[in-house]
């Protein structure tokens, strides 16, 4: 069970945002957390993924100390996901390798092995959700993730007219 609210858009609608922080809900805040967001699918399990296609950011209201907070956890996130499947990948390398596996099933194996390392990272993320996060889902949706129910029924009330039904 996500414990994320979801709220999904055309992709190609510019969402209102509600006028307070995404992270700690202070009224008209000054400044603004904004990244860009992953995409769905298989590409989407390579950390850092969001750089292989080019597409809009999603910009929305936070107070400078929320969004600077923020915008840290993402890189740290991402830096922890590239070093996590290096790790694995080359643990699985040199195992299999150890372990006298066929040449040519080691690269298949190694993959299987580095998913298997990535599932509780997964798992922890659906269950300690960032305050916000955003997935496009088959190029034509965009699905925010709010970790805050009222926020994400705020957000879909000031979109009422462009959210989807999932
Ligand atoms: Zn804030």
């Amino acid at each position: 069970m996500p414990m994320s609210n979801d709220v999904s858009l055309p992709a190609e609608v510019r969402p209102s945002w509600p006028p307070f922080c995404v992270k700690c809900r202070a009224a008209d805040p000054s400044a603004f957390y904004a990244f860009t967001p992953a995409r769905s699918g298989w590409l989407a399990m390579l950390p850092g993924s969001s750089w292989l296609v080019r597409r809009d950011p999603v910009v929305a209201p936070a107070c400078p100390a929320c969004a600077a907070k923020m915008g840290r956890a993402r890189l740290i996130g991402s830096v922890l996901s590239w070093v996590l499947l290096f790790v694995a990948l080359f643990t699985a390398l040199v195992v299999l390798r150890w372990t006298g596996v066929s040449a040519t099933w080691r690269p298949w194996l190694a993959s299987a092995m580095t998913f298997v390392c990535f599932m509780p990272l997964s798992i922890w993320h659906v269950f300690h959700p960032p305050p916000l996060n955003a997935t496009i889902m088959g190029g034509s949706r965009i699905d925010f993730e709010f970790a805050d129910e009222a926020y994400a029924s705020m957000f879909a009330g000031r979109n009422v007219d462009h959210v989807l039904n999932k």
